[in-house]
């Protein structure tokens, strides 16, 4: 795997951004490009997903408007790299990155995520992580919203089936050992691709100028390299 830092002479890291629905493998890829790149990652599901444990831990019913506002009022979230190059959601200070998988905790963070105190709140973080750019960001609005000037957008998507299928081996294999149903995951990445790109306030779309990738039928390795090639050809690095 190349991991070539940029040299002097080379124009400064930008922004990549990395959009798309839940299962399309936007963690893995972003992780590897990310990794080639010598850039920073950043999993902006990581953080809806943390919210959601905070707010679920608070005990606040999905619909306590006041209650999920003092949550996130007094929320202290941030991100570190561990030295395994995974990434580490920490609410304040404790890690909580054990705690996001669970189709539960996506729902719940979809569901969340609809809301524009949540979206607020976590858009000055993310802009903050990306402001001096060398970041690999996936999400939804990456795109569109949080970084609408990033030089390289992605948008990569797979058929629902392939995705459940991903989703079904990952969760399968996950250190939580989750029980999980394959109709069942199929069924919420469903309704989650329904609620994310309805939803009235930063929906999920392809942002205008983004580079499409479906993932169906590609392997894991040709994607990151489509990704890599175009991204140093948009940054102007000199090889
Ligand atoms: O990507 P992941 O599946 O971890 O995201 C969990 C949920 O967080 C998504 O279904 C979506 O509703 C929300 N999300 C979002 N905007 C982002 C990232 C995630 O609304 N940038």
């Amino acid at each position: 795997m190349t991991n070539r830092s940029f040299l002097p002479g080379d124009d400064p890291p930008i922004v990549v951004t990395i959009d798309g629905p839940a299962g399309a493998g936007k963690t893995t890829v972003s992780r590897m490009l990310a990794s080639r790149l010598g850039y920073r990652y950043l999993d902006t599901g990581a953080l809806y997903r943390a919210v959601a444990v905070s707010v679920s831990n608070a005990g606040c019913a999905p619909d306590d408007l006041p209650c999920i506002q003092r949550v996130i009022a007094a929320l202290e979230i941030d991100c570190q790299v561990s030295d395994t190059g995974a990434l580490d959601v920490l609410v304040g200070g404790k890690a909580v990155t054990h705690l996001l998988r669970s189709p539960e905790i996506a729902m719940f963070a979809s569901r969340l995520s609809a809301l524009p105190m949540v979206r607020e709140a976590l858009l000055g973080i993310q802009r903050k992580i990306g402001e001096n750019g060398g970041v690999v960001c996936e999400g939804r609005d990456m795109g569109t919203v949080v970084f609408p000037d990033a030089r390289a957008k992605f948008y990569l998507d797979a058929s629902p089936k392939i995705r459940a299928e991903r989703r079904y081996l990952e969760l399968a294999a996950s250190a939580a050992a989750v029980q999980v149903d394959l109709d069942e995951i199929e069924a919420q990445i469903r309704q989650r691709d329904e609620a994310d790109m309805s939803r009235p306030i930063a929906p999920l779309r392809i942002p205008q100028d983004a580079f499409v990738i479906d993932s169906s039928l590609l392997s894991l390795d040709e994607v990151v390299q489509c990704m890599e090639d175009r991204t140093r050809s948009l940054s102007g690095e000199k090889r």
